[in-house]
Protein backbone atom coordinates (compact mmCIF):
# COMPACT_ATOMS: atom_id res chain seq x y z
CA UNK A 1 0.00 0.00 0.00
CA UNK A 2 1.31 3.63 -0.77
CA UNK A 3 -1.15 6.64 0.08
CA UNK A 4 0.14 9.38 -2.06
CA UNK A 5 -3.07 11.74 -3.72
CA UNK A 6 -6.60 11.61 -3.04
CA UNK A 7 -6.35 9.38 -6.30
CA UNK A 8 -6.02 5.86 -5.58
CA UNK A 9 -5.17 2.38 -7.84
CA UNK A 10 -6.65 -0.77 -6.75
CA UNK A 11 -5.63 -4.20 -7.23
CA UNK A 12 -7.10 -6.76 -5.06
CA UNK A 13 -7.18 -9.78 -7.22
CA UNK A 14 -3.34 -9.45 -8.39
CA UNK A 15 -0.47 -12.14 -8.28
CA UNK A 16 -1.35 -15.15 -9.67
CA UNK A 17 -5.24 -14.51 -10.42
CA UNK A 18 -5.69 -11.80 -12.58
CA UNK A 19 -2.17 -11.54 -13.83
CA UNK A 20 -0.60 -7.93 -13.97
CA UNK A 21 -3.45 -6.10 -13.32
CA UNK A 22 -1.26 -5.99 -9.76
CA UNK A 23 1.98 -4.60 -12.20
CA UNK A 24 -0.38 -2.10 -14.24
CA UNK A 25 -1.77 -0.58 -11.18
CA UNK A 26 1.94 0.09 -9.65
CA UNK A 27 2.97 1.50 -12.99
CA UNK A 28 0.46 3.51 -13.19
CA UNK A 29 -0.15 4.97 -9.47
CA UNK A 30 3.65 5.50 -9.60
CA UNK A 31 3.31 7.83 -12.67
CA UNK A 32 0.68 9.75 -11.47
CA UNK A 33 1.83 10.37 -7.65
CA UNK A 34 -1.63 8.59 -6.70
CA UNK A 35 -1.97 6.08 -3.95
CA UNK A 36 -2.10 2.24 -4.48
CA UNK A 37 -3.38 -0.85 -2.71
CA UNK A 38 -2.60 -4.42 -3.89
CA UNK A 39 -3.33 -7.72 -2.78
CA UNK A 40 -0.96 -10.35 -4.59
CA UNK A 41 -2.85 -13.78 -4.63
CA UNK A 42 -0.02 -16.33 -4.12
CA UNK A 43 0.04 -19.34 -6.77
CA UNK A 44 -1.51 -22.16 -4.78
CA UNK A 45 -4.89 -19.83 -4.04
CA UNK A 46 -6.11 -19.33 -6.79
CA UNK A 47 -9.51 -18.28 -5.01
CA UNK A 48 -11.51 -15.06 -6.39
CA UNK A 49 -13.17 -13.64 -3.54
CA UNK A 50 -15.91 -11.45 -4.72
CA UNK A 51 -15.49 -8.28 -4.53
CA UNK A 52 -18.10 -7.20 -2.58
CA UNK A 53 -16.88 -9.94 0.09
CA UNK A 54 -13.56 -8.01 0.43
CA UNK A 55 -14.49 -5.79 3.99
CA UNK A 56 -12.25 -3.30 5.00
CA UNK A 57 -13.61 -3.89 8.23
CA UNK A 58 -11.01 -7.01 8.50
CA UNK A 59 -8.51 -5.34 6.65
CA UNK A 60 -7.12 -2.43 8.58
CA UNK A 61 -4.72 -1.13 5.29
CA UNK A 62 -7.55 -1.44 2.89
CA UNK A 63 -10.02 0.94 5.49
CA UNK A 64 -6.96 3.54 5.75
CA UNK A 65 -6.21 3.12 1.63
CA UNK A 66 -10.07 3.76 1.52
CA UNK A 67 -10.00 6.81 3.98
CA UNK A 68 -7.33 8.27 2.36
CA UNK A 69 -8.32 8.21 -1.43
CA UNK A 70 -11.79 10.21 -2.53
CA UNK A 71 -11.91 7.97 -5.92
CA UNK A 72 -10.87 4.79 -7.05
CA UNK A 73 -9.58 3.37 -10.13
CA UNK A 74 -9.92 -0.82 -9.63
CA UNK A 75 -8.34 -2.71 -11.69
CA UNK A 76 -9.50 -6.42 -12.62
CA UNK A 77 -8.84 -9.10 -15.34
CA UNK A 78 -11.36 -11.39 -17.21
CA UNK A 79 -11.49 -13.51 -20.48
CA UNK A 80 -14.69 -14.00 -21.88
CA UNK A 81 -14.53 -15.19 -26.48
CA UNK A 82 -15.14 -12.26 -28.63
CA UNK A 83 -14.22 -9.96 -25.94
CA UNK A 84 -10.33 -9.82 -26.33
CA UNK A 85 -9.91 -6.19 -27.24
CA UNK A 86 -12.66 -4.81 -25.19
CA UNK A 87 -11.84 -3.43 -21.68
CA UNK A 88 -14.90 -2.76 -19.53
CA UNK A 89 -15.40 0.20 -17.19
CA UNK A 90 -17.78 -0.54 -14.72
CA UNK A 91 -18.58 1.17 -10.99
CA UNK A 92 -20.32 3.79 -9.31
CA UNK A 93 -18.68 6.55 -10.84
CA UNK A 94 -19.73 7.30 -14.35
CA UNK A 95 -18.34 10.32 -15.04
CA UNK A 96 -14.62 9.10 -14.69
CA UNK A 97 -15.83 5.96 -16.52
CA UNK A 98 -16.45 8.49 -19.74
CA UNK A 99 -12.86 9.88 -18.92
CA UNK A 100 -11.12 6.61 -18.41
CA UNK A 101 -12.79 5.50 -22.36
CA UNK A 102 -11.53 8.62 -24.06
CA UNK A 103 -7.93 8.23 -22.50
CA UNK A 104 -7.56 5.04 -22.85
CA UNK A 105 -9.45 5.00 -26.45
CA UNK A 106 -7.23 7.91 -27.54
CA UNK A 107 -3.81 5.28 -26.39
CA UNK A 108 -4.99 1.93 -27.80
CA UNK A 109 -6.25 1.89 -31.08
CA UNK A 110 -7.21 -1.38 -32.04
CA UNK A 111 -9.15 -1.59 -28.21
CA UNK A 112 -12.39 -0.36 -27.38
CA UNK A 113 -13.27 0.56 -23.18
CA UNK A 114 -17.25 -0.18 -22.89
CA UNK A 115 -18.57 2.61 -20.13
CA UNK A 116 -22.40 1.62 -21.17
CA UNK A 117 -23.80 -0.04 -18.29
CA UNK A 118 -26.05 -2.29 -20.32
CA UNK A 119 -23.61 -3.49 -22.70
CA UNK A 120 -21.32 -4.52 -19.74
CA UNK A 121 -22.05 -8.41 -18.42
CA UNK A 122 -23.81 -8.18 -15.22
CA UNK A 123 -21.41 -9.91 -13.19
CA UNK A 124 -18.51 -7.38 -14.28
CA UNK A 125 -20.58 -4.31 -13.81
CA UNK A 126 -19.39 -3.48 -10.24
CA UNK A 127 -22.10 -1.78 -8.99
CA UNK A 128 -22.64 -3.46 -5.59
CA UNK A 129 -21.90 -0.77 -2.96
CA UNK A 130 -19.66 -2.86 -0.94
CA UNK A 131 -17.72 -3.47 -3.73
CA UNK A 132 -14.37 -1.31 -2.64
CA UNK A 133 -14.20 0.12 -5.59
CA UNK A 134 -17.31 2.14 -4.48
CA UNK A 135 -16.48 2.53 -1.00
CA UNK A 136 -14.40 6.11 -1.24
CA UNK A 137 -16.62 9.57 -1.32
CA UNK A 138 -16.54 9.99 -5.00
CA UNK A 139 -16.83 6.18 -5.63
CA UNK A 140 -14.47 4.65 -8.74
CA UNK A 141 -14.23 2.81 -11.87
CA UNK A 142 -14.00 -0.94 -11.95
CA UNK A 143 -11.97 -1.66 -15.22
CA UNK A 144 -12.01 -4.89 -16.68
CA UNK A 145 -9.07 -5.95 -18.90
CA UNK A 146 -8.76 -8.79 -21.40
CA UNK A 147 -5.60 -10.54 -20.93
CA UNK A 148 -4.62 -9.10 -24.32
CA UNK A 149 -3.67 -5.87 -23.24
CA UNK A 150 -2.34 -7.04 -20.27
CA UNK A 151 -0.17 -8.77 -22.81
CA UNK A 152 -0.94 -11.98 -21.86
CA UNK A 153 -2.41 -14.90 -23.99
CA UNK A 154 -2.04 -16.73 -27.06
CA UNK A 155 -2.51 -13.70 -29.41
CA UNK A 156 1.26 -13.12 -28.26
CA UNK A 157 2.53 -16.20 -29.38
CA UNK A 158 1.04 -15.51 -32.64
CA UNK A 159 2.35 -11.70 -33.18
CA UNK A 160 5.37 -11.84 -30.93
CA UNK A 161 6.96 -8.68 -32.98
CA UNK A 162 4.03 -6.52 -32.25
CA UNK A 163 4.65 -3.95 -29.28
CA UNK A 164 2.52 -4.87 -25.93
CA UNK A 165 0.02 -2.38 -24.62
CA UNK A 166 0.76 -2.17 -21.79
CA UNK A 167 2.91 0.60 -21.15
CA UNK A 168 0.74 2.63 -23.03
CA UNK A 169 -2.13 1.65 -20.92
CA UNK A 170 -0.37 2.74 -18.34
CA UNK A 171 0.36 5.89 -19.50
CA UNK A 172 -3.66 6.97 -19.83
CA UNK A 173 -4.51 5.55 -16.72
CA UNK A 174 -1.94 7.66 -14.97
CA UNK A 175 -3.02 10.82 -17.03
CA UNK A 176 -6.78 9.87 -15.86
CA UNK A 177 -5.47 9.93 -12.28
CA UNK A 178 -3.70 13.39 -13.11
CA UNK A 179 -6.29 15.15 -14.94
CA UNK A 180 -8.59 13.91 -12.10
CA UNK A 181 -6.59 15.58 -9.12
CA UNK A 182 -5.94 18.41 -10.60
CA UNK A 183 -9.45 19.49 -11.76
CA UNK A 184 -9.86 18.63 -7.93
CA UNK A 185 -6.81 21.08 -6.94
CA UNK A 186 -8.70 23.92 -9.29
CA UNK A 187 -11.88 23.71 -7.47
CA UNK A 188 -12.33 26.52 -4.92
CA UNK A 189 -12.87 24.12 -1.95
CA UNK A 190 -15.40 26.24 1.51
CA UNK A 191 -12.51 27.65 3.56
CA UNK A 192 -11.23 29.66 0.28
CA UNK A 193 -14.84 31.22 -0.97
CA UNK A 194 -15.72 31.93 3.35
CA UNK A 195 -14.07 35.25 4.30
CA UNK A 196 -10.95 34.61 6.42
CA UNK A 197 -11.80 35.85 9.48
CA UNK A 198 -15.09 35.06 11.66
CA UNK A 199 -14.50 37.98 13.77
CA UNK A 200 -15.49 41.66 13.10
CA UNK A 201 -16.18 42.49 9.38
CA UNK A 202 -13.71 44.26 7.69
CA UNK A 203 -13.28 48.07 8.89
CA UNK A 204 -16.02 48.16 11.22
CA UNK A 205 -16.06 49.92 14.18
CA UNK A 206 -16.47 47.80 17.11
CA UNK A 207 -19.18 49.28 18.44
CA UNK A 208 -20.35 51.77 16.11
CA UNK A 209 -23.73 49.28 15.84
CA UNK A 210 -24.24 49.83 19.33
CA UNK A 211 -26.76 53.72 19.18
CA UNK A 212 -24.96 56.38 22.17
CA UNK A 213 -26.48 56.21 24.99
CA UNK A 214 -28.52 59.65 24.75
CA UNK A 215 -30.35 57.80 21.46
CA UNK A 216 -31.76 54.78 23.62
CA UNK A 217 -35.15 54.77 24.51
CA UNK A 218 -35.53 54.57 28.07
ZN1 LIG B 1 -11.17 -9.38 -10.05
Amino acid sequence: MELRSSFGFLAFHGGSLEEETDTIAVAAAARAGASLYTVLQPAELRWHIPSADIDPGASPALARFLDHVEVVVALHGYGRAGWWTKLLAGGSNRALAADVRRRVEAALPGYEVVDDLSAIPRALRGMHPDNPVNRPRCGGVQVELPPRVRGLGRYWNDHPEEARPTAALVTALGSVAQAWVSARDSEPSTSEVRPRSSGVPNGAPMKSVAPPSAMRPI
